[in-house]
């Protein structure tokens, strides 16, 4: 017995070299064997010129971080567990006490919860700026400010913010910065543009970050985010945070995004399409007051998205009539069939979810009816819009 159990641990085999499929290998672990002691000492994985530990790469997860390398337009890339762990890595890497931080009013929820939370209690202050206004963040740029966070469009209003000129203004902060004074950093969540609405690092950010839960994953089953550099020595920090961190992705997980990655193009195209059509439509509907996407005339940051951009997310935003109140908006919300309650998007699921606004922002909110985000999936344009007429019937009846 015990003779079996060490021959099938320590089995002679090895499958024939050179097997290749569409599909990358899904590799796992935690053990990583070396040939003997002398690489077990030097072998390297900052450079992954091999491996060394289940948290330091796999090929599997090489080839993600080199694919979404590639997606992003930079050179480097490191994986998180989620898009939220991307966020709190970046500000973990570059912040230290003393230091201060930058985030657009209008910013993804949990990324300004960190802040005031964990960052808060380490001595690093946060202040909120309107993205829409370059002149806020000079402003607001002071001695102390490290990290300036940027987000294309807001969180749930989906203003289109002008990224090259609020780059322009952190640059000419740099430029004026007292010599040997650390240089602030700009990093963008690059969520909804996911390397397709736009080129990040044409907008002259220096870092890069994506919730791949959403577009390269596309299955609403799977949670991880990245971080996209240029710069080797930015890359450097990000890396070595997220080593002492211990963070890591599994091979199953890392397989996923993998899979939706030759999609993704074409899903963004279909879902950008069925979203315009549906975001326009709701324009004309009875009992709507505004609905919010860069692509609607009219909508925040219009203009700029129609210079910046070739495409938009699957997302868009309707204020109610100010008759309409919270508890009617929920009715609305409950009344839906194929759009489901659920927070994440880019699935093939068609979601909505109504807000708060006025609760998640220090800018006054100027609508008086509630607001609804919708996420639209991959079913038939024509089927979410008799959804959405059948609810709307029941709200004005
Ligand atoms: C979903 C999302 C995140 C976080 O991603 P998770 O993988 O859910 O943690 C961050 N930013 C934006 C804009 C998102 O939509």
């Amino acid at each position: 017995m015990s003779e079996l159990s060490t021959n099938l641990i320590h089995h002679p085999y090895r499958a024939p070299a050179g097997f290749d499929a569409v599909a990358p290998g899904v590799h796992k672990a935690s053990t990583v064997i070396f040939p003997n002691v002398h690489a077990l000492r030097t072998q390297e994985w900052v450079d992954k010129s091999g491996y060394t530990y289940g948290l330091h790469g796999t090929p599997t997860t090489f080839v993600l971080e080199e694919r979404i390398a590639t997606l992003e337009g930079g050179l480097h890339c490191v994986l998180a567990p989620s898009g939220l762990s991307a966020v709190s890595l970046v500000d973990m890497a570059f912040l230290r006490q003393g230091e201060e931080l930058l985030i657009p009013d209008n910013a993804y929820g949990p990324n300004k919860s960190f802040a005031s939370g964990e960052l808060s209690a380490w001595g690093i202050t946060h202040r909120f700026y309107d993205a829409q206004n370059p002149q806020d963040l000079a402003d607001k740029i002071g001695p102390s400010t490290r990290l300036v966070w940027l987000e294309a469009p807001g969180s749930i209003t989906l203003e289109y913010p002008d990224l090259p000129a609020l780059v322009a203004v952190v640059r000419q902060a740099n430029g004026q910065r007292a010599e040997g004074a650390r240089a602030v950093i700009t990093a963008l969540d690059n969520t909804w543009g996911a390397g397709i609405a736009f080129d990040a690092f044409e907008t002259g950010v220096d870092v890069s970050m994506q919730a791949l839960t959403k577009y390269p994953s596309g299955g609403a089953d799977v949670l991880m985010g990245s971080v996209v550099t240029r710069d080797e020595h930015l890359h450097r920090q990000v890396l070595m945070t997220h080593m002492r961190l211990g963070l890591g992705v599994s091979g199953n997980d890392t397989e996923l995004v993998l899979r939706g990655l030759p999609s993704m193009a074409l899903r963004y195209q279909a879902q950008d399409a069925s979203t315009r059509a549906l975001a326009t439509w709701m324009q004309s509907q009875k009992g709507v007051s505004q609905v919010l996407h860069p692509a609607l005339k009219g909508s925040p940051g219009h203009d700029t998205w129609l210079r910046d951009a070739k495409a938009a997310a699957c997302l868009f935003s309707v204020v109610f009539d100010e008759r309409f109140d919270a508890t009617r908006v929920d009715a609305f919300c409950d009344s839906l069939r194929l759009f489901k309650l659920g927070w994440s998007w880019a699935g093939p699921i068609s979601l909505c979810a109504p807000y708060d606004v006025s609760s998640m922002r220090k800018a006054p909110w100027p609508h008086k009816g509630g607001l609804v985000r919708f996420a639209v999936g991959l079913e038939a344009v024509a089927d979410l819009q008799g959804d959405l007429t059948q609810a709307l019937d029941r709200l004005n009846a």
